[in-house]
């Protein structure tokens, strides 16, 4: 739970932050997870809450 009055946070802005590609939620936890691979000569890549999103994953 975030709150909204603290600036302990200030390390990433949920605006900035890459969002989970299963729950939508913003990444910042240190649990985080990136997935990258290419895909048609193109580096993609994907950002997860933690391991437990990324097995959820349907992707590559
Ligand atoms: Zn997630």
């Amino acid at each position: 739970m975030v709150d909204p009055t603290s600036d302990l946070n200030e390390d990433v802005d949920e605006d900035e932050a890459p969002r989970c590609a299963v729950c939508g939620d913003p990444v910042v936890s240190a649990d985080h997870r990136v997935v990258t691979w290419v895909e048609e000569g193109s580096a993609r890549t994907e950002h997860f809450c933690d391991a437990t999103c990324r097995d959820e994953w349907d992707g590559p």
